[in-house]
């Protein structure tokens, strides 16, 4: 009897569900990944460069462990078809995908290899510590509230860390398709050296997942917010590829002595759990707002701002220079998404579609279901979300988490040799102050793209209308 296993978002040999599942039932197995070119993003896009660096790594360390990883490439139905010709296995197993794309994939896949290709077809909830649904009321139906959600998540354990050891009797080495590597190869290319820099794979993820927890965690609520101490643990991108498995980050913190930064933390694993489960609960959440009288909104859309926006040359430094890191290193800190989609959507008005689809392209931790949570959520749009007269002042949120000025002279170079007191807001400068530190703020940087007390009213005024 022979499987495939069928790798997408769960780049890992340790305690991968489908493939202990697989290992523990089959003689021989072989596995594989597929490319799906309906799939692809733009090729500048670093999430997409980053996630099949992620591919190209895993297919490495395999290698070094004498084990082949056959790409696949092209359409879905077909190459299956051929690997089914090429190689007669019975059965097939995967880490089933609960929402988006891939979940219709997935439901059609299934039917696909039990009709077409008379293989049988076992699936997994591997991805999420409680799966979609895993945790609703009592009367059956999914929450729309996180706090209820995670009373009900904090009173089931999750399952534990499976360790195993793959027979090497067991695995077909043979590469079928080494014709397709180039199309892999290609897809890890990028401009953006700071890719380049990255390291991957399931080691580094424990490195980072260790020196978080002996470095970071025990300060992770005091500095969390703090965007130019980088204390939060940059799992994201791990998680996303799977590189890691999420019961693994769970059990090294659940078993540490209890403290605030440990519940805080968990916290946050029960939130990508929750935006799983509202995107299993609202296919349609990437093009519709949850609350649907919100698509009536006026937006503005003004192409310039958008740009602006992207570039970071609002005139803004705090929003500037973390739209520059999005740039630059495909990661923007968690307070300051916020802050730059609460810009988008309320100061400048600009549909939240357009910055999720930005985010998309830029963040090398992108995962829908939590793009597209966070962003409905700033935009008040969606579940559970900030409510619409919520409003970040990003001269004050700026003064309130970079006080110094540390996190925007990173990023917004021209601004350096400002003193502390004119380093959040350089408009505020006078002709004489410019003069004195020998700035201009037209040529040096930019004057602000709008009046945040304008565009608040306005905002409000949009808003209030819907
Ligand atoms: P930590 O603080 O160390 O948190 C640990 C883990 O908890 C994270 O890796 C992540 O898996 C999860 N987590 C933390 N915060 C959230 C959250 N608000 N929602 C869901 N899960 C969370 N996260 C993504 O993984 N991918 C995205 O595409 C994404 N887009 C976002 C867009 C916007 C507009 C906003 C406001 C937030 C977005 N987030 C996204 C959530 C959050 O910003 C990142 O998960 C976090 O910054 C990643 O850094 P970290 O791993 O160091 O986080």
């Amino acid at each position: 009897m022979t499987s495939v296993v069928w790798f997408r978002k769960d780049l890992r040999l340790a305690d991968n569900k489908a493939l202990i599942n697989a290992s523990q039932t089959t003689e021989r197995l072989l596995f594989v990944f597929h490319i799906n070119p309906k799939q692809l993003l733009d090729k500048n896009s670093l999430n997409q460069a980053a996630f099949f660096k992620a591919v190209s790594n895993f297919r490495e360390e395999l290698i070094k462990q004498g084990i082949t990883l056959n790409i696949l490439y092209g359409d879905l139905e077909t190459s299956f078809k051929k690997l089914k010709a090429k190689v007669a296995f019975t059965d097939i197993y995967f880490n089933v995908a609960e929402q988006g794309f891939g979940k219709e994939r997935d439901d059609t896949m299934r039917q696909f290899f039990i009709k077409e290709l008379d293989v049988r077809v076992h699936l997994t909830q591997d991805g999420y510590l409680h799966g979609a649904q895993d945790i609703l009321k009592k009367d059956g139906h999914p929450y729309q509230k996180f706090t209820p959600y995670f009373s009900r998540w904090q009173g089931k354990v999750p399952q534990p860390v499976i360790t195993y050891k793959l027979s090497q009797q067991q695995l077909i080495k043979t590469d079928y398709f080494p014709m397709n590597l180039p199309y892999l190869e290609a897809l890890t290319k990028t401009k953006n050296s700071a890719i380049e820099q990255l390291a991957f794979g399931h080691t580094q993820a424990l490195v980072r997942l260790t020196d978080f927890i002996q470095n970071q965690l025990a300060d992770y609520v005091k500095n969390r917010e703090i965007p130019y101490l980088d204390a939060s643990s940059h799992l994201s991108r791990f998680l996303r590829t799977g590189e890691i498995s999420i019961r693994e980050v769970y059990q090294k913190i659940a078993e540490l002595p209890a403290s605030e930064s440990k519940d805080a933390f968990i916290r946050q694993l029960a939130w990508r759990d929750f935006y799983n489960m509202v995107a299993a609960n609202h296919p349609q959440a990437k093009t519709v707002s949850i609350k649907a009288r919100f698509d009536q909104l006026a937006w503005e859309n003004d192409a310039d701002a958008f740009s602006r926006w992207k570039n970071g040359t609002t005139g803004f430094p705090l929003i500037d220079a973390a739209m520059r890191e999005l740039k630059t290193t495909g990661f923007m800190h968690n307070r300051l998404r916020m802050v730059v989609a609460s810009f988008l959507t309320k100061d400048l008005l600009i549909d939240w579609r357009f910055g999720e689809q930005y985010f998309q392209e830029q963040l090398i931790d992108y995962d829908s279901a939590n793009n597209i949570g966070n962003w409905q959520w700033v935009a008040s749009t969606g579940v559970d979300s900030m409510p619409y007269f919520r409003i970040f002042n990003p001269l004050s949120q700026s003064k309130k988490y970079d006080a110094q000025g540390i996190y925007i002279k990173r990023y917004v170079r021209e601004l350096n040799e400002l003193p502390v007191e004119f380093i959040h807001w350089p408009a505020g400068m006078t002709t004489a102050e410019q003069k004195k530190y020998n700035f201009d703020l037209k040529n040096d940087y930019f004057l602000p793209i709008i009046d945040h007390n304008f565009a608040r009213k306005r905002a409000l005024d949009v808003y209030k209308k819907v």
